[in-house]
């Protein structure tokens, strides 16, 4: 395979979720020489092609804000494309009340290029991690599969936002097991369902839902007793969040079953969705997401751990880099059970930069669905609001440890500087 040119740059990000999207911007509005590597031709991960069109989780039960800084731009950038619901309170399938802005998934792929375009990223779409060299401790080369061949860049440091954290893993960094009778949480495939008739569902009693959901479940027609969906802004149909794929989705083979089944299982809801549920009799399934939504795979080791005690004591952190208030909220792989630790009115937890460091390397930080945290923890901290946060908080702290002659050692940046110009940006850390 060919080889092309080399790249040199200060902060290398590697896979454009919305952690990724936002620890690039951030890194580049910081003074940074930015490459955002991702291998499809739009941005937003779980949040685009995934299609999980909601933001969870901006403030605690009793209301105080926990969430804002650039999470808040894309929302207030979303509404100047009318592509944002309001900011509402609802129940969710588990019957505990939930904040959310609903989105428009598409419109979501404009904001992003929007902003990254704006602060200067160089963005490397269709590219895909083919391999890392380091060298005593040090990420030296990503290798990136790309259409005019294979590309090598060398950062000075790299935030590995890939999700599956495809990146550490070809650098050999070491990764948190389940514990004895954990499983990764299920994957599922979104899919837009509509018109629907927003005022015969709104009027439907909350019992009446739970029903049709359990029916739904017991006959085999939904793989999860729910009926979840957000709406979308730019019609009147739903994103609808009601399938279940146990898989491991870095098991090549699993993931492209579960592709598969995952359509299946959409369109047989779809059809129980018109056939048994008031307000849905006109619908029809109008999208797949482009490829199932994945919860959780690889937790990198990180200097901290941050466990579900840390969320519920809550610790204070003298690194805290940001905060959540999104409850414990594990599904299950079977059954359609979720298991959920909700928060008294005004909890909320922080989560401190350590965590984002993977013990093995010295040049690189994490950010989004994979930093270090036990699997009951990242039930908690993996929603888009908090990985939005953290990786505004890993981009500008990959353009400090790169930027004014750093190296790209991430250990050394200025933790109270670091903090400072994330208040300054709006980010919130208690
Ligand atoms: C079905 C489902 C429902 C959810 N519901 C909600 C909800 O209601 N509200 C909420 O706030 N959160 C929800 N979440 C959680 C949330 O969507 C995710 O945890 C979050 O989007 C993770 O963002 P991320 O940027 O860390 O990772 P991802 O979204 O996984 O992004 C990773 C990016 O890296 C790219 N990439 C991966 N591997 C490579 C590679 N090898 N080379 C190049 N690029 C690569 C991917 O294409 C992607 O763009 C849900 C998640 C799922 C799956």
């Amino acid at each position: 395979m060919k080889n092309i040119e080399a790249l040199d740059c200060d902060v290398l990000v590697c896979g454009g979720g919305v952690a990724g999207s936002m620890a690039a911007v951030a890194a580049a509005r910081a003074g940074a020489r930015v490459i955002l590597a991702e291998r499809y031709g739009f941005l937003g991960g779980n949040a685009t092609a995934g299609a999980v069109a909601q933001f969870n989780s901006w403030q605690t039960a009793s209301g105080r804000p926990v969430v804002a800084g650039m999470a808040q731009e894309v929302v207030d950038r979303l509404r100047v494309y009318g592509g944002a619901g309001e900011h509402e309170v609802f129940v969710m399938s588990t019957g505990h009340k939930m904040d959310r802005v609903a989105y428009a998934p598409e419109v979501l792929k404009l904001v992003l290029d929007d902003m990254v375009s704006e602060a200067g990223v160089q963005p490397l779409f269709h590219a895909n991690l083919l391999g890392v060299k380091c060298a005593h401790r040090r990420i030296e080369t990503i290798q990136l599969l790309t259409k005019s061949g294979v590309l090598n860049v060398h950062p000075r440091a790299l935030v590995d936002t890939s999700g599956d954290l495809d990146a550490m893993q070809h650098a050999g960094a070491r990764f948190l097991a389940l514990d004895e009778g954990e499983a990764l949480q299920p994957a599922t495939m979104m899919f837009r369902f509509g018109p629907l008739e927003h005022t015969a569902l709104d009027a439907l009693p909350k019992q009446e839902i739970a029903a049709l959901a359990r029916r739904g479940y017991e006959s085999g027609h939904l793989a999860r007793a729910a009926l979840h969906f957000a709406r979308d802004p730019f019609s009147a149909d739903g994103w609808f969040n009601i399938s279940r794929l146990s898989i491991d989705a870095t098991d090549a083979m699993a993931l492209g079953r579960a592709e598969i089944e995952g359509r299946r299982q959409a369109w047989k809801a779809a059809k129980y969705l018109r056939e048994q549920v008031p307000g849905c009799e006109k619908g029809r399934l109008q999208a797949f997401a482009t490829q199932v939504g994945v919860r959780e795979t690889r937790r990198v080791h990180g200097d901290h751990v941050l466990t579900a005690t840390d969320l519920l004591r809550p610790t204070q952190f003298e690194d805290a880099i940001a905060a959540g208030a999104y409850p414990i909220d594990i599904h299950a792989t079977a059954g359609g059970d979720i298991e959920y630790r909700s928060f008294a009115e005004d909890h909320a937890y922080q989560i401190p930069f350590r965590s984002l460091i993977p013990i093995d390397l010295d040049n690189a930080l994490v950010a989004g669905r994979g930093i270090s945290t036990t699997h009951e923890a990242l039930a908690a901290v993996r929603v888009m609001t908090i990985s939005m946060a953290v990786g505004q908080a890993a981009g500008l702290a990959a353009s400090l440890a790169t930027t004014q002659g750093g190296d790209g050692a991430v250990r050394p940046v200025d933790i109270s500087q670091l903090r400072i110009q994330l208040a300054m940006q709006g980010g919130l850390l208690k």
